[in-house]
């Protein structure tokens, strides 16, 4: 009988759950969008209610999508939107509050006290690879008990649970108020700014300043193992639950960037790009993260670097939503290739703030190099080159960090769909883009991290010899209108600076 492997991809606008054959091609899929509330500037909140509930269609809309029953199925794989928080009450399974967002900035002031204990952004840097920042978890975990009524108390009486995205769905899956298991993986807690990347264990004295109560923290397991069984009655129900990979992990996982040196950048909501550094932790000098990409059963952990851009594909769907410029995100291809260039035209969309290498929660968006000329066909151009533009920039700093500039990138994610990018990519940087036959990178990984530990999958040689190449484009762009080009765009970045009085 043939068998397959399930993940569920938990993502920032929607869920979605893939199975996949032994080759790690997709042979179903299912995926719901949920609601993204933005109650305030700078704020972004989910319903994570909704979200469980989509996690459970979505498994049983790709099992019945392809025929199959959970009979079928051998693992199943989470991967997640990483960093977003959210707080529920541990007997009645509720959320005290919305799930708090990675792109959410409410907490620059939590960040700034915290800054102002001593070292300042960098204070927590050695230990955990990262900034102080608003992106990361555990200020959003200090702002919920800090600001809604009663959830301090309840913290401390060990009442409340604290999960990303991947231990509230791993938590709901295998029971909920009813056994449920309260387990992360060290790729999601690397992002909370709570765990020592050297132990991958929780830090007592981090959690202590935040004043988070080291009884709400899940337990941090490895990325594949089996953590537990589906208990739903549904789909799924009785399969081992066995791989857990933040989202920007688990695409470095299925592009099989699995030796020092190999990287992959993904272009969805926003655009991540992770070099794999192998068991050698590397601290950036250069605005990049240092972050665990996988630690599978027992092995070492290999660490990554990380460049993090919180606003790429969103910024299209802002086109289309915030000022219906075009009514689908492919439309901004065809009104972007109406003009040979950007016309003058550069968007830098700092909207919550800028991420990778600057870590300026002060920035705010900006539109320059307007003159009459520029018509819609500049601005959808300079909307799809603010993503290479960025992307350019985190992979100089990665250059730098390295000491090895890159000679080639694979891509995937919902943007690189679009071809007039992709060739804009490739001119920017100066090497060729490459995009794998699979681009649910993803799914595949977290898939692959569950078929592992369940043996569905022999070793990592059979995630390389499954990953294969659908296109690769080539750098046409002449130096002098690339150095020009790069020198405007970082101009315009310097005029984002400075907003938020
Ligand atoms: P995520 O996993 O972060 O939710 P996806 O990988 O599904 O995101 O990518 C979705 C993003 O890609 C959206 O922000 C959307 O605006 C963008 N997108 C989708 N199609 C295109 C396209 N043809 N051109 C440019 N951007 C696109």
């Amino acid at each position: 009988m043939t068998q397959y492997v399930a993940a569920i991809d938990q993502g920032t606008t929607s869920t979605r759950c893939m199975i996949f054959n032994h080759s790690g091609r997709v042979v179903s899929s299912d995926q719901v969008e949920h609601e993204q509330i933005f109650p305030k500037a700078g704020w972004v909140e989910h319903n994570a209610e909704e979200i469980w509930e989509n996690a459970r269609r979505v498994a049983a809309g790709a099992l019945a999508k392809a025929d199959l029953t959970t009979a079928d199925i051998v693992a199943v794989g989470i991967t997640n939107q990483r960093e977003t928080a959210v707080v529920w009450d541990k007997s009645t399974g509720k959320p005290v509050y919305n799930a708090i967002v990675w792109q959410d900035t409410r907490t620059d002031k939590i960040c700034d006290r915290l800054g102002d204990l001593g070292g300042g952004q960098e204070r927590y840097r050695g230990k955990t690879g990262l900034p102080l920042a608003t992106y990361f978890s555990g200020p959003k975990v200090a702002w919920i008990l800090e600001n809604v009524e009663g959830a301090r108390e309840k913290a401390e009486a060990g009442e409340l649970l604290f999960g990303n995205m991947d231990t509230w769905v791993l938590w709901n899956m295998t029971g909920g108020v009813d056994g449920g298991v309260h387990v992360t993986d060290p790729t999601n807690a690397s992002r909370t700014l709570l765990m020592d990347l050297d132990t991958l264990s929780w830090d007592a004295e981090i959690a202590k300043e935040m004043g988070i109560p080291l009884s709400m923290l899940p337990e941090i397991r490895s990325s594949s193992e089996e953590y537990g069984k589906v208990r739903e009655r549904g789909a799924l129900a009785g399969v081992p639950i066995a791989g857990i990979l933040g989202d920007q992990q688990a695409a470095t996982f299925g592009q099989a960037c699995l030796s020092p040196g190999e990287a992959k950048n993904t272009y969805g909501t926003g655009n991540f790009v992770l070099l794999n550094t192998g068991t050698e932790k590397v601290l950036s000098e250069n605005g990049l993260l240092t972050t665990v990409c996988y630690k599978i059963g027992d092995n070492a952990p290999v660490y990554a670097l990380e460049g993090s851009i919180a606003v790429t594909g969103s910024l299209v769907q802002w086109l289309r939503d915030n000022l219906g410029l075009i009514s689908t995100a492919a439309e901004v291809e065809e009104f972007a290739k109406t003009v040979e260039d950007n016309g003058g035209a550069y968007i830098v969309p700092a909207f919550s703030g800028l991420f990778a290498p600057y870590w300026r929660s002060d920035a705010r968006g900006a539109l320059v190099g307007l003159t009459r000329y520029v018509n819609k066909g500049h601005i959808a151009r300079a909307v799809l080159e603010a993503t290479a533009f960025q992307s350019r920039e985190v992979i100089e700093a990665m250059n730098a960090d390295s000491g090895v500039p890159l000679t080639s990138l694979k891509v995937d994610g919902g943007m690189v769909v679009n071809e007039t990018l992709m060739q804009f990519q490739a001119d920017i940087l100066g090497v060729p883009v490459i995009r794998p036959v699979v681009n649910e990178t993803t799914a595949l990984g977290a898939a692959y991290a569950a078929g592992l530990a369940t043996g569905f999958w022999a070793s990592e040689d059979d995630i390389r010899e499954n990953w294969a190449q659908d296109k690769q484009w080539e750098p046409s762009m002449d130096d002098k209108t690339r150095d020009r080009e790069y020198r405007n765009w970082k101009k315009a970045v310097t005029k984002t600076f400075d907003w938020t009085e």
